[in-house]
């Protein structure tokens, strides 16, 4: 049984939601800026199958277009939608524990309790943030 109520999914669902649709008009304008209108178009398209094929791709072709790091972004939050109805979603990947749906709600992407998240990042320390 998870910890986590109807209501605070309803909770975590909001909150990715509008931190997707966020990210997208951001890679929209990004897009349209820089005269790629043919991805923009498609990245506001209705979802649905055959709108997340051509979604799936125009991601693929997005990574080369500079935009790697708002695509893994969409594509993390698009694996959390996913997930939210399973009955580990909220759990941390690295040691089980109950993550709260309060750290959830400000960050529905979130794998790691805090302390497996302070573990990652210091293991991980430089490695996400280049040396330029
Ligand atoms: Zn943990």
């Amino acid at each position: 049984m998870s910890h986590l109520t109807q209501q605070d999914r309803a909770a975590i669902r909001a909150a990715l939601e509008l931190q997707r649709s966020k990210l997208i008009k951001a890679m929209q304008a990004a897009l349209e800026q820089s005269g790629q209108t043919q991805f923009a178009e498609v990245l506001g398209r209705a979802s649905g199958d055959s709108a997340d094929e051509a979604l799936a791709v125009t991601l693929g072709d997005l990574s080369a277009a500079r935009l790697e790091h708002e695509v893994r972004t969409l594509q993390a939050l698009e694996n959390a939608r996913l997930r939210l109805d399973d009955k580990d979603f909220g759990l941390c990947e690295d040691c089980g524990a109950k993550i709260p749906a309060a750290r959830l709600v400000v960050n529905p992407v979130a794998t790691r309790c805090v302390v497996c998240q302070g573990h990652f990042e210091h293991t991980h320390a430089g490695q996400s943030h280049g040396s330029i």
